[in-house]
Protein backbone atom coordinates (compact mmCIF):
# COMPACT_ATOMS: atom_id res chain seq x y z
CA UNK A 1 0.00 0.00 0.00
CA UNK A 2 1.32 3.80 -0.77
CA UNK A 3 0.72 6.22 1.82
CA UNK A 4 0.98 9.60 2.39
CA UNK A 5 4.52 11.35 2.88
CA UNK A 6 2.87 13.24 6.28
CA UNK A 7 3.06 11.18 8.87
CA UNK A 8 6.47 9.72 8.24
CA UNK A 9 7.60 13.26 7.69
CA UNK A 10 6.07 14.64 10.73
CA UNK A 11 8.03 12.14 12.90
CA UNK A 12 11.13 12.94 11.08
CA UNK A 13 10.73 16.13 12.11
CA UNK A 14 9.64 15.53 15.58
CA UNK A 15 12.59 12.87 15.94
CA UNK A 16 15.32 15.07 14.15
CA UNK A 17 16.38 12.83 11.46
CA UNK A 18 15.05 12.84 7.73
CA UNK A 19 13.17 10.57 5.04
CA UNK A 20 14.98 9.91 1.68
CA UNK A 21 13.12 10.39 -1.63
CA UNK A 22 15.08 8.33 -3.85
CA UNK A 23 14.47 9.28 -7.60
CA UNK A 24 13.29 6.01 -9.95
CA UNK A 25 14.18 5.54 -13.60
CA UNK A 26 13.24 1.62 -13.99
CA UNK A 27 12.19 -1.76 -12.44
CA UNK A 28 15.73 -2.37 -11.05
CA UNK A 29 15.80 0.98 -9.33
CA UNK A 30 13.06 0.38 -7.68
CA UNK A 31 13.19 -2.92 -6.34
CA UNK A 32 16.63 -2.18 -5.22
CA UNK A 33 15.37 0.90 -3.48
CA UNK A 34 12.02 -0.79 -1.68
CA UNK A 35 14.37 -4.14 -0.70
CA UNK A 36 16.72 -1.69 0.86
CA UNK A 37 14.04 0.50 2.80
CA UNK A 38 12.94 -2.77 4.14
CA UNK A 39 16.54 -4.36 5.10
CA UNK A 40 16.80 -0.78 6.96
CA UNK A 41 13.65 -0.74 8.55
CA UNK A 42 12.83 2.45 7.16
CA UNK A 43 10.28 4.62 5.56
CA UNK A 44 11.08 5.62 1.85
CA UNK A 45 9.86 8.35 -0.56
CA UNK A 46 10.13 7.07 -4.08
CA UNK A 47 10.68 10.10 -6.47
CA UNK A 48 9.37 10.29 -9.78
CA UNK A 49 10.30 13.58 -12.28
CA UNK A 50 8.12 13.99 -15.23
CA UNK A 51 10.56 12.91 -17.88
CA UNK A 52 11.30 9.89 -15.65
CA UNK A 53 7.36 8.70 -15.69
CA UNK A 54 7.66 9.43 -19.70
CA UNK A 55 10.18 7.06 -19.81
CA UNK A 56 8.59 4.69 -17.69
CA UNK A 57 5.56 4.49 -19.74
CA UNK A 58 3.76 6.54 -17.87
CA UNK A 59 2.46 7.54 -14.65
CA UNK A 60 -0.02 4.57 -14.69
CA UNK A 61 2.62 2.28 -15.76
CA UNK A 62 4.80 3.29 -12.58
CA UNK A 63 1.72 3.04 -10.40
CA UNK A 64 0.94 -0.73 -10.99
CA UNK A 65 5.14 -1.73 -10.76
CA UNK A 66 5.46 0.08 -7.90
CA UNK A 67 2.18 -1.28 -5.98
CA UNK A 68 2.91 -4.73 -7.53
CA UNK A 69 6.58 -4.44 -5.86
CA UNK A 70 5.18 -3.39 -2.58
CA UNK A 71 2.91 -6.52 -2.67
CA UNK A 72 5.26 -9.19 -4.33
CA UNK A 73 8.29 -7.98 -2.48
CA UNK A 74 6.36 -8.03 0.90
CA UNK A 75 7.08 -4.92 1.78
CA UNK A 76 5.92 -3.61 4.96
CA UNK A 77 7.97 0.06 5.63
CA UNK A 78 5.80 2.80 4.73
CA UNK A 79 6.18 4.09 1.05
CA UNK A 80 5.41 6.93 -0.44
CA UNK A 81 4.82 7.34 -4.80
CA UNK A 82 5.87 11.19 -5.22
CA UNK A 83 5.98 13.18 -7.94
CA UNK A 84 9.17 15.18 -8.51
CA UNK A 85 8.84 18.98 -9.57
CA UNK A 86 5.38 18.66 -11.09
CA UNK A 87 4.03 20.88 -13.11
CA UNK A 88 0.30 22.18 -12.43
CA UNK A 89 -0.95 19.24 -15.23
CA UNK A 90 1.59 16.82 -13.77
CA UNK A 91 0.51 16.92 -10.87
CA UNK A 92 -3.07 16.39 -12.19
CA UNK A 93 -2.34 13.44 -13.97
CA UNK A 94 -0.41 12.15 -10.73
CA UNK A 95 -3.39 12.26 -8.77
CA UNK A 96 -5.55 10.55 -11.24
CA UNK A 97 -3.07 8.22 -11.80
CA UNK A 98 -3.13 6.85 -7.80
CA UNK A 99 0.38 9.11 -6.36
CA UNK A 100 0.27 9.10 -2.84
CA UNK A 101 2.49 12.42 -2.82
CA UNK A 102 2.80 15.58 -5.22
CA UNK A 103 5.80 18.02 -5.71
CA UNK A 104 4.12 20.83 -7.54
CA UNK A 105 6.90 23.09 -8.65
CA UNK A 106 6.26 26.93 -9.37
CA UNK A 107 8.88 28.26 -7.88
CA UNK A 108 10.09 29.35 -11.65
CA UNK A 109 6.42 31.36 -11.99
CA UNK A 110 5.37 34.63 -11.44
CA UNK A 111 5.04 34.28 -7.09
CA UNK A 112 1.49 35.16 -7.36
CA UNK A 113 0.69 31.84 -9.86
CA UNK A 114 2.80 30.00 -7.83
CA UNK A 115 0.77 30.82 -5.14
CA UNK A 116 -2.72 30.12 -6.85
CA UNK A 117 -1.66 27.21 -8.37
CA UNK A 118 -0.14 25.70 -4.75
CA UNK A 119 -3.89 26.72 -2.97
CA UNK A 120 -5.87 25.08 -5.71
CA UNK A 121 -3.83 22.18 -5.09
CA UNK A 122 -3.78 21.64 -1.20
CA UNK A 123 -7.66 21.54 -1.40
CA UNK A 124 -7.37 18.63 -3.79
CA UNK A 125 -4.52 16.85 -1.88
CA UNK A 126 -6.57 17.59 1.11
CA UNK A 127 -9.87 16.00 0.06
CA UNK A 128 -7.78 12.80 -1.28
CA UNK A 129 -5.14 12.39 1.44
CA UNK A 130 -2.18 12.86 -0.57
CA UNK A 131 0.61 15.00 0.76
CA UNK A 132 1.60 18.16 -1.18
CA UNK A 133 5.31 19.40 -1.57
CA UNK A 134 5.62 23.17 -2.40
CA UNK A 135 8.30 24.97 -3.91
CA UNK A 136 9.64 28.33 -3.22
CA UNK A 137 13.08 30.05 -4.78
CA UNK A 138 14.46 27.84 -7.71
CA UNK A 139 16.52 25.20 -6.65
CA UNK A 140 19.69 25.46 -9.09
CA UNK A 141 21.58 22.93 -11.95
CA UNK A 142 19.69 21.10 -13.98
CA UNK A 143 15.94 18.99 -13.80
CA UNK A 144 14.33 17.80 -16.86
CA UNK A 145 16.08 20.63 -18.96
CA UNK A 146 14.70 23.60 -16.50
CA UNK A 147 17.77 25.22 -15.37
CA UNK A 148 17.85 27.54 -11.86
CA UNK A 149 20.58 29.72 -10.41
CA UNK A 150 20.85 28.30 -6.89
CA UNK A 151 18.97 31.55 -5.17
CA UNK A 152 17.94 31.77 -1.55
CA UNK A 153 14.41 31.62 -0.83
CA UNK A 154 12.83 34.50 0.58
CA UNK A 155 11.47 33.51 3.91
CA UNK A 156 8.33 35.86 3.56
CA UNK A 157 7.42 33.84 0.55
CA UNK A 158 7.70 30.93 2.26
CA UNK A 159 5.40 31.76 5.11
CA UNK A 160 3.04 32.57 2.73
CA UNK A 161 2.81 29.59 0.94
CA UNK A 162 3.53 27.05 4.01
CA UNK A 163 0.47 28.82 5.44
CA UNK A 164 -1.80 27.68 2.89
CA UNK A 165 -1.38 24.50 4.08
CA UNK A 166 0.93 22.40 2.01
CA UNK A 167 2.59 19.24 3.85
CA UNK A 168 6.33 20.12 2.99
CA UNK A 169 8.14 22.94 2.31
CA UNK A 170 11.12 23.01 -0.57
CA UNK A 171 13.32 26.01 -0.53
CA UNK A 172 16.15 27.14 -2.07
CA UNK A 173 19.23 27.66 0.65
CA UNK A 174 22.44 27.56 -2.38
CA UNK A 175 21.84 23.67 -3.28
CA UNK A 176 21.42 22.51 -6.84
CA UNK A 177 20.50 19.71 -9.08
CA UNK A 178 23.32 17.29 -10.33
CA UNK A 179 27.16 17.48 -9.40
CA UNK A 180 28.02 20.27 -7.28
CA UNK A 181 31.11 22.84 -9.00
CA UNK A 182 34.22 22.48 -7.10
CA UNK A 183 33.88 26.57 -6.15
CA UNK A 184 30.35 25.89 -4.11
CA UNK A 185 29.76 27.98 -1.56
CA UNK A 186 28.07 25.28 0.69
CA UNK A 187 24.55 25.75 2.38
CA UNK A 188 23.51 28.73 3.50
CA UNK A 189 22.06 27.87 7.12
CA UNK A 190 21.29 31.65 7.70
CA UNK A 191 18.69 30.98 5.31
CA UNK A 192 17.45 28.15 6.35
CA UNK A 193 17.45 29.47 9.86
CA UNK A 194 15.02 32.89 8.05
CA UNK A 195 12.71 30.50 6.89
CA UNK A 196 12.38 27.97 9.81
CA UNK A 197 11.58 30.82 11.72
CA UNK A 198 9.01 32.18 9.69
CA UNK A 199 7.31 28.52 8.41
CA UNK A 200 7.47 27.24 12.11
CA UNK A 201 6.87 23.19 11.98
CA UNK A 202 6.55 22.51 8.68
CA UNK A 203 8.98 20.29 7.72
CA UNK A 204 11.51 20.92 5.13
CA UNK A 205 12.80 19.99 1.78
CA UNK A 206 16.59 19.77 1.06
CA UNK A 207 16.83 19.19 -2.92
CA UNK A 208 20.20 17.96 -4.78
CA UNK A 209 21.55 16.06 -2.19
CA UNK A 210 24.29 14.48 -3.98
CA UNK A 211 27.24 16.07 -2.82
CA UNK A 212 26.68 17.50 -0.04
CA UNK A 213 29.37 17.19 2.97
CA UNK A 214 27.75 14.78 5.65
CA UNK A 215 28.56 17.62 8.37
CA UNK A 216 26.17 19.97 6.59
CA UNK A 217 23.07 17.62 5.63
CA UNK A 218 23.13 16.95 9.69
CA UNK A 219 22.97 20.81 10.38
CA UNK A 220 20.43 21.09 7.90
CA UNK A 221 18.56 18.30 9.95
CA UNK A 222 19.03 19.76 12.67
CA UNK A 223 17.96 23.30 11.77
CA UNK A 224 14.18 21.40 10.71
CA UNK A 225 14.93 19.20 7.38
CA UNK A 226 13.07 16.54 7.25
CA UNK A 227 12.91 15.39 3.66
CA UNK A 228 16.20 14.95 1.17
CA UNK A 229 16.30 14.06 -1.75
CA UNK A 230 18.56 11.48 -3.91
CA UNK A 231 18.80 11.15 -7.77
CA UNK A 232 22.25 12.08 -9.29
CA UNK A 233 23.83 9.82 -6.45
CA UNK A 234 22.44 6.53 -7.73
CA UNK A 235 23.02 7.23 -11.35
CA UNK A 236 26.72 7.87 -10.44
CA UNK A 237 26.92 4.59 -8.66
CA UNK A 238 25.21 2.31 -11.36
CA UNK A 239 27.08 3.88 -13.72
CA UNK A 240 30.93 3.29 -12.66
CA UNK A 241 29.96 -0.43 -11.30
CA UNK A 242 27.83 -1.18 -15.25
CA UNK A 243 31.10 0.05 -16.46
CA UNK A 244 33.41 -1.79 -14.10
CA UNK A 245 31.57 -4.59 -15.28
CA UNK A 246 32.03 -4.06 -18.76
CA UNK A 247 35.24 -3.42 -18.89
CA UNK A 248 36.56 -6.24 -17.04
CA UNK A 249 35.18 -8.44 -19.95
CA UNK A 250 32.45 -9.96 -17.71
CA UNK A 251 29.44 -8.94 -20.28
CA UNK A 252 31.95 -11.21 -22.96
CA UNK A 253 32.14 -14.47 -20.12
CA UNK A 254 29.61 -17.21 -20.36
CA UNK A 255 26.19 -15.92 -19.87
CA UNK A 256 27.21 -12.48 -18.61
CA UNK A 257 25.41 -10.88 -21.44
CA UNK A 258 22.16 -11.99 -19.47
CA UNK A 259 20.94 -8.57 -18.28
CA UNK A 260 19.61 -10.01 -14.92
CA UNK A 261 23.48 -10.15 -14.91
CA UNK A 262 24.65 -7.01 -16.99
CA UNK A 263 22.77 -5.03 -14.28
CA UNK A 264 22.95 -6.69 -11.29
CA UNK A 265 26.25 -4.57 -9.93
CA UNK A 266 24.30 -1.44 -10.41
CA UNK A 267 21.31 -2.85 -8.78
CA UNK A 268 23.61 -3.81 -5.78
CA UNK A 269 25.15 -0.40 -6.13
CA UNK A 270 22.14 1.14 -6.04
CA UNK A 271 21.27 -0.84 -2.75
CA UNK A 272 24.48 0.59 -0.91
CA UNK A 273 23.79 3.92 -1.84
CA UNK A 274 20.53 3.82 -0.66
CA UNK A 275 21.87 2.30 2.59
CA UNK A 276 24.37 4.86 3.27
CA UNK A 277 21.97 7.60 2.50
CA UNK A 278 19.65 5.90 4.98
CA UNK A 279 22.22 5.52 7.99
CA UNK A 280 23.28 9.35 6.96
CA UNK A 281 19.68 10.80 7.47
CA UNK A 282 19.07 8.77 10.64
CA UNK A 283 16.00 7.31 9.20
CA UNK A 284 17.01 3.06 9.66
CA UNK A 285 14.88 1.77 12.34
CA UNK A 286 12.22 4.50 12.08
CA UNK A 287 9.43 2.53 9.77
ZN1 LIG B 1 14.79 18.77 -6.92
Amino acid sequence: MLVSAKDMLNKARDGKYAVGQFNINNLEWTKAILQTAQEQNSPVILGVSEGAGKYMCGYKTVVGMVKGMIDSLGITVPVALHLDHGSFEGAKACINAGFSSIMFDGSHLPFEENFAKTTALVNTCDVLGLSLEAEVGAIGGEEDGVVGMGECADPEECKKIADLGVTMLAAGIGNIHGKYPANWAGLSFETLEAIKAKVGDMPLVLHGGTGIPDDQIKKAISLGVAKINVNTECQLVFQEATRKYIEAGKDLEGKGFDPRKLLAPGFEAIKAKVKEKMEIFGSVGKA
